[in-house]
């Protein structure tokens, strides 16, 4: 059944006009438009500097924070492995800490591409 939007009466569905008050009867309303803009769920992005910071903690922590988990590997492995060829090279921790400063910049970059594409 529809019901009139003037007079309220009862009409058959597929009836053109009302049989209260003869109005023209809209058989396909347009979808209501909502007037609230869709919830944006802003508490599943993450921080750019926390992903950073938490690679120094553990190398590739800030990848773990933002599930790219391939990425959270390699950075360990990148940032073990110049720190070993550091020291063999005589020359302490620099090239771990050179590695772990890409490392950071790194997860920096892609927890804005991930909060990006959250949006
Ligand atoms: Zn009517």
């Amino acid at each position: 059944m529809v019901y009139c939007n003037k007079c309220g009466v009862e009409n058959p569905e597929d009836a053109k006009y009302c049989q209260g008050c003869g109005i023209e009867l809209n058989t396909h309303p347009e979808p209501k438009i909502q007037d609230h803009k869709p919830y944006k769920n802003s508490s599943n992005e993450k921080s750019p500097l926390g992903a950073a910071a938490l690679n120094l903690l553990i190398a590739g922590a800030g990848f773990v924070y933002i599930k790219k988990y391939a990425k959270a590997v390699l950075s360990f492995i990148i940032v073990f492995t110049m720190a070993i060829i550091g020291v063999l090279m005589g020359i302490s921790y620099v090239l771990g800490i050179l590695a772990l400063i890409f490392v950071m910049a790194w997860s920096y970059d892609e927890t804005k591409k991930y909060n990006q594409k959250l949006n």
